[in-house]
């Protein structure tokens, strides 16, 4: 028999109406044929009060009791669902990370999955006939027999592995969006959902600021080619409309040069000015920023006229800001640069399609573009199938409709 994962996020089992909403969207399912395994996140504002109670608690808490306490967020949904669903008169039962077990490392707070073990799901199939409703978001670290969580929004990552190991037909995500956007509808009202995308270009945009997956969701169901379909629980159960299907590149017939423009506020520049010029001072700056686990993004380094100094000028996260700022302080007479700026008002607007790859100038269109309307790119990036610029923020809105239109995503009417 075919079999299937579906997930439900926070919104989708908000309360009990919703939940037996979810019920329904199984029952359709399970009545089609398949046997099917529930992914589900905690009620929509559980794990934020969760975690709230854990920082309220210590300030520098213990990160394994953190995954106790915040896990138990998708203890409380699977079990409802399960009693939803045996309630309408089909077979369910809960499942706990670790009883599955769904393996991962001691990460505690964003431990990654490295292993899971389906045979007790299928039996669960084979002998009971049973829809296996599971708690997304957790696992269990075996060597130290710990509960772990797999990081905000690992809901998404947990039904991906399932589906992996039970060599589902296909991971149907539920969200309260009925699929992946050309860009983001609330800045855009000419943003269109997107019938497919392949892998790598999802990868991309939920890198480059897309909400919509958890990231190592995405790159899960790359590596283990999962057919993942993003679409909406507030649908009718008994006729559901279409979602965003995650795909590889030769699945996909119409295939655009741009699929679609990401931002990130999340963003902050650091320049650092008079650099001496000499071999080995990129690496005294990016040396102990990433020994301190800071991600530096974009780079350009400028030659000055004088040859003796130059200007350095990257990105981190805006949460990372001040920690690398002092970092650089601390070490400015080893560096040996003149002075620090730095802003965070700043705003990475990406472009990403594959269609990049076997087209030239796709990118010089946009700077052309966006100088036209008077938009200034502090620093670019580009790689094989995106390219990145880093703006002023109070420019999102139009930069984003800009290359939006540009690249003939928007919508006809
Ligand atoms: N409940 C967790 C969170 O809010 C996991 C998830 O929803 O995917 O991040
Ligand atoms: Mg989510």
């Amino acid at each position: 028999m075919a079999r299937l994962v579906m997930k439900f996020g926070g919104t989708s089992v908000g309360d009990m109406d919703r939940i037996r909403n979810v019920a329904r969207h199984v029952q359709r399912e399970v009545n089609a044929g398949y046997e099917v395994a529930v992914v589900v996140s905690a009620m929509a504002g559980k794990t934020n009060e969760l975690v709230g109670w854990v920082k309220d608690g210590s300030k520098l808490y213990d990160a394994r009791e953190y995954d106790a306490v915040v896990a138990s967020g998708e203890q409380v949904t699977s079990g409802l669902l399960a009693i939803v669903l045996q309630e309408m008169g089909i077979p369910a039962r809960s499942w706990q990370g670790w009883q599955i077990p769904i393996e991962t490392s001691d990460a505690h707070g964003s431990a990654r999955v490295t292993a899971v073990d389906g045979t007790r799901l299928l039996d669960g199939f084979n002998t009971h006939h049973e829809v296996a409703v599971i708690a997304g978001f957790q696992g269990i670290h075996p060597p130290t027999g710990r509960l772990t969580t797999l990081g905000r929004g690992g809901s998404d990552t947990s039904a991906v592995a399932i589906a992996a190991a039970i060599g589902a037909e296909r991971c149907d995500i539920y969200t309260d969006v009925d699929g992946v956007y050309t860009t983001d509808p609330r800045i855009v009202s000419k943003a269109r959902r997107l019938e497919r995308v392949a892998f790598e270009e999802m990868l991309e945009m939920a890198s480059m600021g897309a909400k919509v997956l958890q990231v190592r969701s995405v790159e899960l169901a790359m590596v283990h080619r999962v057919p993942t379909y993003v679409r909406s629980s507030f649908d009718d159960p008994a006729n559901p409309g279409l979602g965003t299907l995650i795909c590889d590149e030769e699945d996909i017939v119409e295939q655009q040069i741009i699929t679609g423009i990401a931002y990130s506020k999340d963003e902050a520049q650091i320049t650092l000015r008079r650099v001496a010029d000499k071999p080995g001072v990129a690496a005294a700056i990016f040396m102990p920023l990433a020994e301190a686990n800071i991600n530096v993004d974009m780079i350009i380094q400028v030659v000055s006229d004088n040859s003796t100094a130059t200007d350095i000028t990257f990105t981190v996260p805006a949460a990372e800001y001040e920690r690398a700022r002092t970092l650089l302080e601390t070490a400015k007479a080893e560096i040996g640069f003149d002075r620090l700026e730095g802003a965070t008002d700043v705003v990475k607007v990406s472009a990403i399609g594959i269609g990049m790859r076997s087209h030239a100038g796709v990118a010089a269109k946009a700077f052309k573009a966006l100088a036209e309307k008077g938009i200034n790119i502090r620093a670019i990036t580009t790689s094989e199938i995106k390219f990145s610029v880093l703006i002023d923020e109070a420019y999102t809105e139009l930069a984003v409709r800009t290359l939006h239109s540009l690249y003939g995503l928007d919508h006809a009417a």
